[in-house]
């Protein structure tokens, strides 16, 4: 016997069921389910996904065998539904509808009211009474089927539509009489002959073959393929194709059709929620035509469908144990089901859905936890645009970093500063691209609008970081700094105006909009505290300042596993003080400048131990090359030329001039003396507190005095002092010593002990491959996945977008490296160091603090490399929480156990 291609379901039982998407696909699985359930379906037959690929391996012909499979299911559906394909005087009609694995709304295509030619079309007429009707079903189904199988573009039929209903002064179809249709369906049928040079099918069974067919087609359609690739769907799945009797919602006034969900998608409410028309076919809920009820409407309307709808729809969430997205018709007043799947819903409605269906005993804690999309809840941690408001969207750029932001404009990082000191506004700093020594400007910035760049521009990355809304790549604002406006198109945009923008969906909004604050509360934070039974890795967070540690905190940070210690030199206040530290020559010199910074250093470290309140807290050595903290070269050139030409034709004041240029002179000089060909190689990370021994000194002392005073106040807090950049045994084992010496000296001062950890950052590539010699000394390793992807790969993250889409789209790479950790070359790496490392010290501390430590992905990897702890971004804390609970749930197997649920 030839392999099985048609399931048959009706009359109660379906030959298929709920498991079977892979072959029958989603609508056809779930129809065959719901009739085995004995809800009232229509019956029909499912044609499998795999004829659909024999059609392609076939260029575009069935398997012969199917024939006679259809032949012998069309007539089984005759006998199921009383009535006869082609039959005069009581015909079947059919709809003929697509459907694959994974639903793909919209992206291919259905015909319904198959089987209606001239001759049917009078039997339906006589059977209904209602002539009008007839005329409008045959005239859908020439408008479908012209479409989706002849290729007559929609716009064309509905120009004719358009035409007649304006001719007579209607405005909704419902207007349409029955010799306004037929007139149509004459206008149609002439149309058909003439695009196609053929007349319209007659034949039903040419009508289901050519349909079937088409369905299939439409499988490789460009916007199919368009929405496989965004959201990685294979191209090799295929789609069903669902012959399926039709049943009728524009019959009159005691008929509807409509659609639904068993709880809002939208909020994740327990609440009936759907859109229904009267007198309506399925595809004029979604075409827009008429404005669809809300389906509360139906109680009053037909009260008995609506029960019966309520019930069986109940029945199918507690069957599949999650939110249905359903499709209903009502045919004088009978209600059939049409189509049930898993509602699509929001980061919000998933997470309070979950929650409460554990509740309902509906589903267990760890399916709950595997339920939801750890990326999609960076939607939730962010403020967003208060929903109650009517907004209007001026431009578009890429949403670069999630949230909303309200703020006045500035188009400088110092005059950000400024405004926010001076008059305690908000604002959102618009630049044409951001570069490292606007950090001070954007730390300040409620939110972040740049012209050029990309989703990894600085930018980008920058305010991702920080957790602040970004929109970055707006080409439509054009920034004109000397007039200190900006664009966008006749709009005029100028600095002090206020702007809203929202990163989330990369739009700009003129003015003040509301915004709401996120939060963990409520089914949120149940969830998040779930996950905390499961979860092996701890979480901690990136903070620089207290203020993202107290973010960091109220996400559920377990401490802080890289605060980068240079952040507060950025400081307006302390950049000069920094600045003339670099500048001088001696020790004796730097002396006085690095106590100055020693007691702001001190005071923002103790700020981050209290608002850990015991948790490790990682601070990392100065690590950036020194000229980073100080002008650009061009622009110092440029200033030092103007101030020479100044002096020459005698303008403004010669002394304060004079004075003016030596000191920019100087500055040039240091600025030309560190410039380095290779910043990200050069003299940055432990080769400058080796070489600068002063610095660190000042850093170490700052850090274990922090400790002291607060341990003085009865606090918890385990500093963990962190070299980085280090390539070879020999640097730590300096740095260690160094470090060791200068405690030794302050405990002894103070008369007191605090616990510290000395360790590494892993970011050299040497430095995985010696990581026994170097765990010799260090406690800790804390992988920085950035540097060690940029090394490892030879990739300079701030230069990749050149050349990074091109190799995405080439598929030399699957993903950005800077995102997701590469498991075969930077991931072995870690492997060899986490391995090396642990022979020589067994309680070796194992962290990651590269932006990888939120991406859900690289979170389950460093599970399964068994590390300790991940660290990440503040506002990735929830996220990598709930990462690492699915990691370990999946590796117990509890992932499977989800998965083989229907
Ligand atoms: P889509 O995947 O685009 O929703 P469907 O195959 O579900 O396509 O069908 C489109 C519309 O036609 C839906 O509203 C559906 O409910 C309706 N429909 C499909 N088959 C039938 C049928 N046999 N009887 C009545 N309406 C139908
Ligand atoms: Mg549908
Ligand atoms: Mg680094």
């Amino acid at each position: 016997m030839s392999e099985k291609y048609i399931y048959f379901f009706g009359d109660g039982k379906a030959e298929g069921n709920g498991q079977m998407k892979d072959l029958l696909g989603g609508k056809g699985a779930g129809l065959a389910e719901m009739t085995n359930l004995g809800v009232n379906v229509p019956p029909g037959f499912t044609i499998t996904t795999k004829v659909c690929n024999l059609f392609y391996e076939n260029n575009g012909k069935v398997p012969d065998s199917l024939i006679q499979e259809q032949k012998r299911n069309l007539e089984r559906l005759e006998n199921t539904f009383g009535k006869k394909f082609g039959d005069p005087s009581n015909p079947l009609l059919v709809s003929v509808r697509s459907g694959a694995k994974f639903s793909m709304p919209g992206m291919m295509d259905t015909v319904l009211n198959l089987g209606l030619n001239h001759q049917t079309l009078e039997g339906v007429a006589k059977l209904t009474g209602d002539r009008r009707f007839a005329l409008d079903s045959y005239r859908r189904f020439i408008q479908m089927f012209g479409n989706v199988v002849l290729g007559i573009s929609k716009e064309k039929f509905e120009k004719q539509l358009t035409s007649v209903k304006a001719k007579k002064g209607y405005r909704y179809d419902t207007e349409m009489n029955a010799e306004d249709w037929q007139q149509l369906i004459t206008t149609y049928e002439a149309m058909v002959q003439q695009e196609t040079g053929k007349p319209f099918p007659q034949d039903p069974l040419v009508q289901l073959d050519m349909a079937r067919d088409a369905v299939f087609q439409s499988w490789n359609n460009d916007r199919a393929r368009y929405y496989r690739k965004q959201n990685k769907i294979p191209d090799d799945l295929g789609t069903a194709v669902n012959v399926q009797a039709m049943v009728f919602g524009n019959m009159g006034d005691k008929s509807a059709t409509g659609v639904g969900f068993t709880r809002n998608p939208s909020t994740g409410e327990k609440q009936f929620y759907g859109e229904y028309l009267t007198n309506a076919q399925g595809e004029d809920v979604v075409a827009g035509i008429r404005t669809p009820k809300p389906i509360s409407g139906l109680q009053q309307e037909m009260p008995a469908a609506y029960e019966q709808l309520r019930s069986i729809t109940t029945k199918l969430e507690q069957h599949y144990r999650d939110v249905q997205d359903f499709e209903f018709t009502i045919e004088n007043e009978r209600l059939f089901m049409l189509q049930t799947r898993t509602g699509k819903r929001t980061a919000a409605a998933a997470v309070k859905i979950a929650v409460d269906m554990v509740g309902e005993g509906l589903i267990s804690k760890e399916e709950a936890i595997l339920r939801i999309d750890p990326a999609q809840l960076d939607q939730l941690l962010h403020p967003v645009i208060d929903p109650s408001q009517k907004i209007e969207v001026v431009a578009r750029g890429l949403p670069a970093s999630p949230g909303a932001a309200c703020g006045i404009v500035v188009f400088t990082a110092d005059e950000a500063v400024e405004v926010v000191q001076r008059d305690h506004l908000p604002v959102v700093l618009v630049r044409e691209e951001t570069v490292p020594d606007d950090i001070h400007g954007m730390d300040v910035a409620q939110g972040i609008l740049t012209a050029r760049g990309g989703m990894t521009s600085h930018a980008a990355v920058v305010a991702r970081g920080m957790g602040k809304p970004c929109v970055a790549g707006c080409e439509a604002i054009r920034i004109h700094e000397e007039e200190r406006l900006f664009r966008i198109g006749d709009i005029v945009v100028k600095a002090g105006d206020y702007i809203t923008i929202d990163g989330g969906k990369g739009e700009v909004i003129l003015g003040r909009v509301k915004l709401k604050e996120a939060e963990l509360s409520g089914e949120f934070a149940t969830l998040m505290e779930w996950t905390d039974e499961f979860r092996k890795l701890r979480v901690r967070a990136n903070a620089d300042i207290p203020r993202d540690a107290k973010v960091a905190w109220k996400f559920g940070a377990q401490g802080i596993g890289l605060c980068r210690s240079e952040h507060m030199f950025f400081d307006p206040q302390r950049v000069p003080v920094i600045q003339e530290m670099i500048l001088a020559r001696t020790p004796e010199e730097r002396k006085p400048l690095l106590a100055r910074i020693r007691d702001w250093q001190k005071s923002d470290f103790a700020g981050l131990f209290r608002e850990m309140r015991g948790f490790p807290v990682t601070i990392r050595l100065l690590d950036p090359p020194l000229h980073e903290f100080l002008p650009r070269r061009e622009e110092l050139m440029v200033e030092v030329s103007e101030l020479k030409q100044a002096l020459e034709f005698n303008r403004g004041d010669r002394a304060a001039i004079e004075s003016n240029l030596k000191q920019k002179e100087k500055l040039l000089a240091r600025v030309n003396e560190l410039h380095e060909m290779n910043p990200m190689l050069g003299h940055r990370g432990c080769r400058l507190g080796l070489t600068y021994p002063d610095v660190s000194e000042m850093q170490v002392e700052a850090i274990l005095e922090a400790a002291c005073d607060v341990v003085k106040d009865g606090v918890k807090c385990v500093p963990e002092i962190m070299v980085p950049l280090v390539g070879t045994a020999e640097e730590f084992k300096r740095a260690k010593k160094q470090i060791d010496e200068i405690a030794e000296r302050i405990f002894g001062q103070r008369g007191l002990r605090v616990l510290y950890l000395t360790g590494t950052m892993i970011e050299l590539p040497r430095a995985t491959i010696t990581a026994d010699q170097i765990a010799q000394d260090a406690e800790f390793f804390s992988f920085g996945t950035n540097d060690l992807t940029q090394t490892t790969y030879g990739f300079s993250r701030d230069d990749i977008g050149k050349f990074l889409p091109a190799y995405l789209e080439m598929k030399i790479l699957k993903k950005d490296p800077f995102v997701t950790i590469d498991r075969d070359g930077v991931g072995e790496l870690m492997r060899i160091a986490v391995k090396k490392g642990l022979e020589v010290r067994g309680d070796l501390k194992l962290g990651i603090c590269g932006e990888h430590g939120g991406d859900p992905e690289s979170v389950e990897f460093c599970h399964s490399l068994g590390l300790s702890y991940v660290s990440c971004s503040p506002y990735r804390v929830p996220i990598a929480r709930l990462a690492a609970a699915q990691a370990a749930l999946k590796e117990k197997g509890a992932g499977d156990l989800s998965r083989a649920q229907l």
